[in-house]
């Protein structure tokens, strides 16, 4: 990872209607970084993820990406500066073939990748590109989520439980998925509850609590600190 910061996070705050959710969010991401947001359930992990990419209303605190403050631009502007969200929903369209589904997204900026480039990722897909959402795995399906992100052309990928609900050795292929994606110069940011998975993939973790970010541990230190996050995580 360069030291060029990508994207840079101070004070976000969010709130879903009158309920205030986030109350004080700061990251600091480089290029080519993977960084992973763990915390308990409810602490505001997703909302963070959904607040970068401009999707709450009402929001608050500053998201510079690529030295562009992104506060008050609407979702689709923030798009085309180059972040991409994976919903933990996944969106795969059930009644769309494999094909389909990747020649959803528009390519919002130059870079996207083409189909053909998506499969060489996802070689699984290819195998399955006339089937039908319904069809897919929970594993292929992730993956397709992952791949239709890749065609807007986006370098900062905002991933939400990609292993959510998987089996062991599918959770391995979106781990080797994602040090693909590192290699190849895309910058991520995972919410992650599997603790092992985020510690495979991941260079650096925040901590969020209650709406706050409010420690960073490096991945290296990581043995050094299982108390603390224990702690943290209520595990
Ligand atoms: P989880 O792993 O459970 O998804 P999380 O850390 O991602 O946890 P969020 O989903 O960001 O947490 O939720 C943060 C808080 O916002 C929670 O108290 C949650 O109940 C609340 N919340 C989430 N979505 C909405 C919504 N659409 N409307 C109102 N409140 C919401």
């Amino acid at each position: 990872a360069s030291a060029a910061p990508l994207l840079t996070v101070r004070g976000l705050e969010a709130w879903y209607g009158e309920s205030h959710v986030l109350h004080g969010i700061d990251l600091d991401v480089r290029s080519g970084e993977v960084v992973t947001l763990l915390g308990r359930n409810g602490a505001g992990k997703t909302t963070t993820l959904k607040s970068i990419m401009g999707m709450l209303p009402k929001r608050k605190g500053s998201v510079v990406f690529e030295g562009k403050e992104l506060m008050h631009l609407p979702a689709r502007h923030i798009a085309k500066a180059g972040i991409a969200i994976c919903p933990e929903e996944r969106g795969v369209f059930a009644s769309l073939s494999v094909q389909e589904n990747l020649m959803l997204p528009p390519k919002v900026r130059d870079g996207g990748l083409s189909v053909p480039q998506i499969f060489e990722l996802f070689p699984n897909l290819k195998e399955r590109l006339s089937s039908q959402g319904t069809k897919l795995s929970g594993g292929e399906q992730q993956m397709l989520a992952i791949g239709r992100i890749l065609r807007t052309g986006a370098n900062l990928l905002l991933l939400d439980e990609p292993t959510e609900g998987l089996a062991p050795v599918i959770v391995q292929q979106i781990g080797h998925t994602i040090a693909r994606l590192k290699k190849e110069g895309f910058t991520i940011v995972l919410v992650e509850q599997n603790f092992h998975f985020a510690s495979s993939v991941a260079d650096r973790h925040y901590i969020v609590e209650q709406g706050r970010t409010v420690d960073m541990i490096e991945n290296s230190e990581l043995d050094a600190n299982m108390d603390k996050l224990h702690a943290y995580l209520g595990v």
